[in-house]
């Protein structure tokens, strides 16, 4: 294993063990529950939306180290940007690992690279991308 899959370990970790804005928003103005039944994993999404930004963000969920750590580095991204950024990183990360593309993070998104260590394995790669549809659910 190198060091570089040790990192992407050690991030992925302690999303999992200490994930951001977990918990159940009340109240919310949107909130929006994603299943990946391929791996057991749950995900709920609360958003509190003003204007056009997403002032609060939470998830309460279940499931393997990858879909709620996902869910842990999407809410941290997401929270306080617009829905067009959110949009925008949405894309980005569902590009990143759907695609054979190359896309560049900027530092802020830098944990995301992690989850694209599950790339060759598309089983995971539902697990981290759960988070990312049922924001796009709520987006839409
Ligand atoms: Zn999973």
């Amino acid at each position: 294993m190198s060091l570089r899959d040790d990192l992407y370990k050690e991030v992925i970790l302690d999303h999992f063990e200490n994930p951001r804005n977990y918990g159940i928003l009340e109240p919310c103005t949107f909130h929006e529950k994603g299943m990946n039944p391929l791996c057991g994993d749950e995900l709920e999404i609360f958003l509190r939306m003003e204007n056009d930004t997403i002032n609060e963000i939470t998830f309460n969920g279940k499931g393997c180290s990858i879909s709620q750590s996902s869910g842990s580095m999407m809410t941290e991204l997401v929270k306080g940007k617009s829905k067009e950024e959110a949009y925008e990183i949405l894309k980005k990360f569902k590009k990143a690992i759907l695609e054979d593309s190359n896309e560049v993070f900027s530092e802020d998104e830098g944990d995301l690279e992690a989850l694209l260590g599950v790339k060759k394995y598309p089983v995971r790669v539902k697990c981290a991308v759960l988070a990312w549809n049922t924001l796009e659910q709520l987006l839409k």
